[in-house]
């Protein structure tokens, strides 16, 4: 697919075409991810971050925001719930914290891996590779960094550098490709300053640097950001502003698969936080093909606060699990067993 059809579709208003669109990402789906969805357990273990990203709530200037940090303890008995709750797979997140010491996530990563037979996703920001390289030696199989937007320019504006360092993520995307972890990265919809032109860039680059896992949301303004509180400081040309909608989601998430057929795809937070009643459902209908419920305490839950409202926030873990089971087998569809690892994943590891 190339660049005039990736806006012709992004622009396409017609209910008809766009239903033949989620049909082809959705037979495609199948065809080369299966039926199963995939079930991720996300720890948010800490929301203390140095950084200023202007769309982020975690941001270090948002002085109002609680901050903690869960202990090693917490963050076991946390997996040993994923496990029980019948997830293959652990996703560590959390802000960009300074305290994050590399020896005590070393550790962390190491006992889970002892205690339980979890697949282990990291996304701890943008890390040095010496660290990022330790983590792999102690078991960690995947990190997931998205891009936010592949335009330089408004990367600056909405992810400003850490003092004395520019980091540049695709270049750390590559690194964690070598590294031997399998990648996922992805974008956010509807930033304001994001042109479409900007979007079709993002989605052609998802294919060219052949990503593992790709996650797309929404963008969700939060009344505690720059962004959120003043938009008007981010001007744009309006016709060419992609909007933070609901179908455009649904529709980069339908063109992913296109251009991605051996991906995982999560069907996002972001998304269900924008249709509470069946978003995440409508995205696993156009290509998306995995599920990451939250097993984070609920009382540090709420804190984790990236946008305001998250779904699903007040829910205890178990009534996640038994809520998604439901909705997932409503769509005749199945839940995943084991780690998940994306084909694409698989192929490469197993033809090198
Ligand atoms: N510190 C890590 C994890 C950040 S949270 C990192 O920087 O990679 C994970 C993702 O949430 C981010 O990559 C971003 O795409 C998304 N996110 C943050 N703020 C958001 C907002 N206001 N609306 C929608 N998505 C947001």
């Amino acid at each position: 697919m190339n660049r005039a059809t990736i806006l012709e579709w992004l622009r396409e208003n017609d209910t008809a075409r766009l239903q033949a669109l989620w049909q082809q990402a959705d037979a495609l789906r199948r065809e080369e991810v299966g039926n199963a969805v995939h079930l991720r357990g996300l720890i948010e273990f800490s929301n203390c971050c140095v950084r200023q990203c202007t769309y982020c709530g975690l941001r270090a200037g948002n002085t109002e925001l609680p901050r903690y940090r869960l202990s090693a303890e917490q963050i076991l008995e946390c997996a040993h719930q994923t496990v029980a709750l019948g997830y293959g797979t652990v996703v560590l997140q959390s802000g960009e914290d300074p305290e994050l010491d590399p020896t005590w996530m070393y550790r962390v990563i190491d006992r889970i891996k002892q205690e339980t037979n979890l697949a282990i996703t990291l996304s701890l920001g943008e890390r040095s590779v010496a660290e990022l390289e330790s983590w792999r030696q102690a078991g960690a199989d995947r990190y997931l960094l998205r891009f936010e937007t592949s335009n330089p320019t408004l990367f600056r504006r909405i992810h400003p550098p850490a003092k004395g360092k520019d980091c540049d993520r695709l270049l750390l995307l590559s690194t964690l490709r070598e590294l031997g972890y399998e990648v996922g990265s992805g974008v956010m919809i509807g930033v304001p300053g994001q042109s479409y032109d900007d979007l079709a860039s993002d989605l052609l680059l998802f294919a060219q640097i052949d990503l593992d896992m790709i996650g797309v949301g929404p963008y969700i303004a939060h009344p505690q950001t720059p962004l959120g509180r003043e938009p008007a400081r981010f001007p744009f040309p309006t016709e060419d502003q992609v909007p933070n909608t609901e179908e455009m989601t649904y529709k980069v998430i339908a063109l992913t698969r296109l251009l991605c057929p051996q991906a995982n795809i999560p069907s996002t937070t972001a998304l269900a936080t924008i249709n509470p009643v069946n978003g995440r459902e409508k995205g696993l209908q156009r290509g998306a093909n995995v599920v990451m419920p939250n097993v984070t305490p609920n009382e540090e839950r709420l804190a984790y606060e990236i946008y305001p409202n998250k779904a699903c926030v007040r829910d205890a873990a178990a009534k996640c699990k038994s809520c998604l089971q439901k909705r997932i087998t409503g769509l005749g569809r199945t839940i995943g067993k084991g780690p998940g690892s994306s084909p694409n994943f698989q192929i490469r590891t197993f033809s090198t």
